[in-house]
């Protein structure tokens, strides 16, 4: 065999196994596969070397290269196997969700516990007061027809007092005009309709709510905002009754220190009418710029129930009579915490909301 090229089988061998193990994963076993069995490998080259030999060494060391080639093959699939093991594990591991996971916010406790709006605490604040009082929590719709939500309360469509409700309207006409509720007050309507239906006067409720007017919004207006709502109505209640509830709501819901008055205004659903004012929370009425140095904040409206809203629920204004009252709660929110403005209650601002 003078002139042949002695094969280094054992030489061959390794090498070919030391760029199979070099593989970290299947693309690269992929690739190793490739340049250490595939046609230019060494081992391919082996092969093409066999003519050179004579038979008898041909026969044996073909045999021995068809073994060898067998071993890397069987090498380089369970090499496949485990790598691809591997790959799998590490894609679970990086989908994984971990339940259990304490998320570290920037509180000092490891869980950030949520909390009330303080609107939403000002509302459950008042509800407290006025059921202490003696008097029933109601609800109403917040889309509203222009029935409850004008005319009857003494709001016919000719009537000037419209033009103090920047309305939004959802559906004009036929068959019913449909409004976002510019105030609480359609509820009075609601439960004296309630109670003339159902035979239950007299009436001492409360109705908190979301209500919707045109404003832009500014330092005391918001377009979306919250009112509350009181209606009595029964025999022979006086305005006396009106001014001692908002007076024993006041002191109750202010303290002791804050009062309540009364200023004639005008209303469409009330005669007479009175907005009324508290001690300003600023100087306690010693006169402050909040308060224009008046020493008083105005907080709502309030009056005895006009006999035509009686009339339009089906209620004898010569048997019963009554009062109703309103004011907006997000003010109420803002004189209770002195807030300068009252648009920081809708934007959102975490660290201003952490501190109710
Ligand atoms: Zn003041």
């Amino acid at each position: 065999m003078s002139g042949a090229v002695p094969l280094d089988l054992a030489a061959l061998e390794s090498a070919t196994e030391r760029a199979l193990r070099a593989a970290e994963t299947t693309a690269e076993l992929a690739e190793a596969e490739t340049s250490a069995l595939g046609k230019r490998s060494a081992l391919a080259g082996a092969h093409r070397s066999l003519g050179a030999l004579d038979e008898e060494d041909r026969r044996r060391v073909g045999r021995e290269l068809h073994e060898l080639r067998g071993r890397m093959e069987a090498l380089a699939a369970e090499l496949r196997r485990g790598l691809h093991e591997r790959e799998r594990a590490a894609a679970l591991e990086a989908d994984r969700l971990d339940l259990t996971e304490v998320v570290l916010g920037d509180l000092r406790s490891p869980i950030a516990r949520g909390r009330t709006h303080p609107v939403t605490q000002t509302r459950d604040a008042l509800e407290d007061v006025f059921v202490a009082m003696g008097f029933k929590v109601a609800e109403g719709p917040e889309a509203e027809t222009d029935w409850y939500n004008f005319e009857a309360l003494n709001m016919p469509p000719s009537h000037p007092a419209r033009g103090m409700y920047d309305t939004f309207f959802l559906e004009l006409g036929e068959p019913e005009t449909i409004v976002l509720r510019t105030h609480t007050s359609p509820v009075q309507i609601r439960l004296m309709e309630a109670a003339v239906r159902e035979g239950t006067l007299p009436i001492h409720a409360v109705a908190p709510g979301r209500c919707f007017r045109r404003d832009t919004a500014d330092a005391s207006h918001l377009p979306v905002f919250h009112q509350v709502e009181g209606l009595v109505v029964d025999r022979g209640i006086t305005f006396g009754d009106l001014a001692g509830t908002i007076e024993a709501f006041t002191a109750a819901y202010f303290g002791p220190e804050v009062h309540s008055r009364l200023r004639p205004s005008y209303f469409p659903f009330t005669e007479p009418s009175a907005e009324y004012d508290i001690t300003c929370t600023i100087c306690l009425g010693a006169g402050c710029r909040t308060c224009s140095n008046t020493g008083w904040l105005e907080l709502g409206g309030s009056g005895m129930v006009d006999p035509a809203v009686f009339l339009a629920c089906g209620i004898d204004p010569e048997e019963w009579s009554g009062f109703a009252f309103g004011f907006g709660i997000d003010r109420c929110a803002q004189m209770r915490h002195q807030i300068p403005d009252m648009r920081a209650l809708v934007e959102n601002d975490l660290r201003f909301l952490r501190q109710f």
